[in-house]
């Protein structure tokens, strides 16, 4: 049992999402009170439904682009659409959320002397030469393309974090987070691990971008939440940017194979044209996470795979 000193209030903007609800039960486990902030843009209520009754847990819906007053001990700053489906949607808004979010969760965070941790992203390093991608690589980022509006005001994020650090003095974190999977992923988010499983589920074909040659890195939830958790609870002096996912890599085409051997169904395999800017190669290296945090993922594609399978059997 915590006591009224050891007990944090913490923010988790972004909280109704598929990250932000597995942040947001961590905490409330750990004990400590959880605002939670979503405009439900992509979020669910149903991600939260099981916290909404519990005493030391509030929901808020609110748009981060608005200016916010809370009193907080900790940020956790999430709220943004993660799937290239919906921050394409509407661009100019995810802009908006990267940008003026982080304005107003950093001057919040100023206001009241709180930690905050930005939810950054390997996109930051766009199409990469570099492989595996360090923390050190500045990226290669199109400025005006599709997926700049998610890339470059994720990138714009970090500068932001940065300067209030240095200006105001802001006790910051800064996380580089790789492709995450696992339950509470939207269904119809467009998501290659969700498309791959629920189109395996539902027996229709898998659909194949490019030539499904392109690699990613895929990290289970549960091992994301730590990595977080871990960088808040770290000494002032590690700032990040950290890297956090699993450096197990795998092409598009060996995750449509072992999906469906998972599932166990007939699906065809189609191929459909490869999105512009779509990076090649995914890995991270998470030498600085072990070093900093003491962190590294313990759950592989194989066994991760089948919680989510389950999941998803529950849901369509
Ligand atoms: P998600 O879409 O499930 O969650 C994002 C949440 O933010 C949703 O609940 C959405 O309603 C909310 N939101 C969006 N705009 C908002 C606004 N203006 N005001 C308030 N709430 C808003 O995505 P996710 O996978 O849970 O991603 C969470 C965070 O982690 C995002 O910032 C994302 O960029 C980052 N991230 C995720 C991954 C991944 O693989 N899942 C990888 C890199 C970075
Ligand atoms: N802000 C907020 N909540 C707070 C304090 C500030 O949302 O508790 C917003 C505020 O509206 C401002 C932004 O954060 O637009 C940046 O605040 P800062 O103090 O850095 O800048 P300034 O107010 O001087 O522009
Ligand atoms: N992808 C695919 N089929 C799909 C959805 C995605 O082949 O149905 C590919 C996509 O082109 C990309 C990779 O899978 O190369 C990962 O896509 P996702 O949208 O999950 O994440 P991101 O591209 O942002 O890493």
């Amino acid at each position: 049992m915590r006591t009224y000193a050891d007990t944090k209030r913490i923010l988790v903007t972004g909280g109704a999402g598929f990250l932000g609800s597995h942040l947001c039960e961590r905490l409330i486990g750990e004990g400590h009170e959880v605002i939670c902030v979503d405009n439900f843009f992509t979020g669910q209520r149903r991600n939260i439904a099981h916290l909404l009754q519990h005493p030391n847990f509030e929901l808020l819906r609110h748009d981060v682009t608005f200016p916010l007053f809370v009193e907080v001990d900790e940020i956790y700053n999430l709220a943004c659409p993660a799937s290239p489906v919906h921050y394409q949607h509407d661009p100019v808004q995810t802009t908006k959320t990267s940008v003026h979010g982080a304005i107003n969760m950093l001057g919040l965070a100023k206001r009241v002397g709180a930690k905050i941790l930005q939810a950054s992203t390997s996109e930051v390093y766009g199409d990469p030469d570099i492989h595996p991608q360090t923390e050190e690589y500045w990226g290669r980022v199109n400025p005006i393309g599709i997926r700049s509006c998610y890339d470059e005001g994720k990138r714009c994020a970090e500068t932001l974090f940065f300067d209030y650090h240095r200006q105001h003095g802001l006790r910051i974190k800064v996380a580089r987070i790789f492709n995450t999977y696992g339950p509470r992923m939207h269904p119809a988010d467009g998501r290659v691990v969700s498309n791959f499983i629920v189109q395996a589920l539902r027996g229709e074909p898998i659909t194949l971008y490019g030539t499904g040659e392109q690699t990613r890195s895929f990290c289970y939830v549960d091992d994301l939440i730590d990595g977080l958790v871990r960088l808040m609870n770290s000494g002032d002096e590690v700032t990040g940017p950290v890297n956090i996912g699993n450096p197990g890599e795998f092409s598009m085409r060996e995750l449509a194979e072992l999906v469906r051997q998972k599932v166990g169904g007939t699906s065809e395999f189609v191929f459909e044209p490869l999105p512009s800017d779509d990076p090649r190669q995914r890995r991270p290296d998470i030498s600085k996470a072990l070093e900093y945090l003491g962190w590294k993922p313990g759950v592989a594609l194989d066994q991760g795979l089948d919680a989510t399978i389950d999941y998803f059997r529950t849901i369509v």
